[in-house]
């Protein structure tokens, strides 16, 4: 296959809104009611008349229709909230970067039993285990899902994370460790963990499949991609046949040890 590789960011641009909405910009503009007149210092004057108007009155203008670009029917949000999270276990956790690397990122695959359902370009969230300084629960924090919809085993039933610990010194010389990055990069298979979600629907991938994507990432801003990339080249999608792949820059890869799957997948797709 002469496969050249192609990679998107879906756009959140008010423009794109408006062109998502299947009008152009000028009759998308003309949608907008119009400012109201006889509005003074945020108090609307309001006016009554019996007499007959010469004229109909102005028809209300028409809601533009929104058509989604994006592939967004049917995706679930917020199905698991933090009061009521789903508890799944890790089933593997694995570090990626090598000993030279100045961070340290682990990826790690969560059992949910299908009960958890998502699509690539969303998030989850994660409860970490314990307690705050004030005694209560931790917060959630949000974290891209790094895999595709049917999960990394295939079988719809996990979701994996791609997770940079956190470690910094603050200005009093302690290091301290980020609450939920340390916990998730210290699971032990078998261990519970407890999630939210699935949040998000900015980053879901485009109904086109002749859309051009560009995806920048730096970091673990590379997890959704990887579940993008897990979609289009791992697996059989009469939707997302991939015609065009390049890659602008890998410089980040040579610090992933080949557990990554990404270096091997796109060093596949280039030796075509
Ligand atoms: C939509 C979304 C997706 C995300 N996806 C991912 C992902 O895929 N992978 C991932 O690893 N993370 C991701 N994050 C970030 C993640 O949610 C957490 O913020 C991150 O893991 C840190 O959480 P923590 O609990 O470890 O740190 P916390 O205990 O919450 O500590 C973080 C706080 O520490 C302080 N801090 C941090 N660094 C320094 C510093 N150098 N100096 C001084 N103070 C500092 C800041 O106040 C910061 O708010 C995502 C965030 C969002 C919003």
């Amino acid at each position: 296959m002469a496969a050249q590789l192609t990679a998107a960011l879906p756009s959140y641009s008010p423009a794109t809104t408006k062109a998502a909405a299947g009008s152009s910009p000028s009759s998308h503009f003309l949608a907008y009611p119009s400012r109201p007149r006889n509005v003074r210092n945020g108090v609307r004057a309001q006016v009554s008349t019996t007499e007959p108007t010469a004229e109909p009155a102005p028809a209300a203008p028409a809601k533009p229709v929104k058509i989604s670009k994006k592939q967004d029917e049917g995706v679930v949000t917020n199905k698991y909230r933090p009061k009521e999270p789903y508890v799944g276990r890790c089933l593997l956790n694995t570090r990626l970067t090598g000993d030279n690397a100045p961070g340290e990122t682990w990826h790690m695959v969560f059992s949910t039993e299908g009960e958890v359902p998502y699509r690539e370009g969303q998030s989850i969230g994660v409860i970490a285990d314990g307690e705050d300084k004030n005694g209560k629960p931790h917060k959630l924090r949000l974290y891209s899902i790094a895999s595709s919809a049917i999960g990394d085993f295939g079988d719809s039933k996990t979701v994996s994370l791609c997770v940079k610990r956190l470690v910094y010194t603050n200005d009093a010389g302690e290091v301290v460790k980020g609450v939920c990055s340390n916990f998730l990069c210290d699971l032990k298979p078998g261990s519970e963990v407890k999630i939210t979600g699935p949040v998000g629907k900015e980053m879901l991938m485009p109904k086109d499949p002749n859309a051009t994507i560009i995806m920048l990432a730096t970091g673990t801003g590379i997890a959704p991609f990887r579940s993008f990339l897990w979609k289009m080249f791992f697996e059989e999608h009469e939707d997302y046949k991939v015609s065009n792949f390049s890659i602008l820059d890998g410089s980040t890869t040579t610090q992933v040890q080949n557990s990554n799957p990404i270096p091997t997948m796109l060093a596949l797709y280039l030796s075509h």
